[in-house]
């Protein structure tokens, strides 16, 4: 990665340069020491022993605990087309009651890193677009940041509609839109999936720690053990901008594992 390039990014996303020099002791805390950073996960590496469970992993529920109206049926097999039809005329929840409309999920189907975020905002409600409001702004830079385009990678919700007031996905909410991000993670089929936030995090790994325990790890999720990563919400970088080098250094592991996976890194040649 071109150092200019990112430099410029960190500079308009607000990330200190002298943080990047700081970043050197930070990568020297265990949870974010680049060399610990595990293999992929189909090479058997036991620091994703953690979460190597596919039952216990994911939004899916459990098989038995199927409500009635969870939109499974069919979702599994669905191609892209059906799914975007099935999503934007989804009644499965009452959220459907106050959205302005859905919002699917953009960007590159064949992408090999995938975002998944909370839930639209107003902004994402009005636009049918993920990530468009002030913090999506931001998610653009922190990609910018790493050499990436918003147009090749794909960026989803947990939800697919806008809570009201912009409150957290309640349990039942998340139970019948998971099946749609879970059928689109299927199909998109990315090397590497970073979850945005503390909402996003608790809910693909299933569990309630907290986003700090959570980010600076590799989990392995899903059947297809996909290497999942957790980082603060842009949003919540926007109101703790002192957090946004520690971002950056989640941001910059994701880089090198996309690189290792496509075989075009030496060891640590990044860093
Ligand atoms: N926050 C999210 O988590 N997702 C969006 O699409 C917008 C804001």
């Amino acid at each position: 990665m071109d150092p200019e390039h990112s430099r410029r990014y960190l500079d308009a996303m607000g990330v200190p340069v002298w943080r990047l020099r700081t970043a050197d002791v930070d990568t020297q805390e265990p949870e974010q020491r680049l060399e610990e950073i595990p293999p992929p996960a189909h090479q058997g590496d036991t620091m994703v022993s953690e979460s190597t469970e596919p039952s216990d992993i994911g939004i899916e529920p459990p098989p038995g605990a199927v409500p009635a109206a969870v939109p499974t049926e069919g979702i599994a097999g669905a191609d892209w087309e059906r799914l975007s039809e099935t999503v934007s005329s989804c009644r499965a929840c009452e959220l459907c009651a106050t959205r302005t409309q859905t919002v699917f999920g953009v960007g590159n189907r064949q992408a090999d890193l995938m975002i998944v975020g909370e839930a639209p905002g107003a902004d994402e409600d009005r636009q049918g677009e993920p990530f468009v409001g002030r913090a999506g702004q931001l998610l653009d830079l922190m990609l910018a940041a790493i050499g990436l385009e918003r147009e090749q990678v794909f960026i989803a919700n947990i939800l697919k509609c806008r809570p009201p007031g912009n409150r957290d996905p309640r349990p039942e909410e998340t139970l019948r839109c998971g099946p749609y991000l879970m059928r689109q993670i299927a199909l998109v089929r990315p090397r590497v999936l970073l979850s945005v936030g503390r909402i996003s995090a608790q809910k693909l790994l299933r569990t309630d720690d907290p986003i700090g325990k959570l980010r600076g790890r590799w989990f392995a999720f899903g059947p297809d053990e996909i290497p999942l990563t957790v980082t603060y919400h842009p949003a919540y970088l926007l109101r703790s901008p002192e957090q946004k080098s520690k971002a950056w250094q989640d941001l910059l592991k994701v880089m090198r594992r996309l690189h290792e996976m496509a075989g075009d890194l030496g060891a640590g040649t990044t860093g």
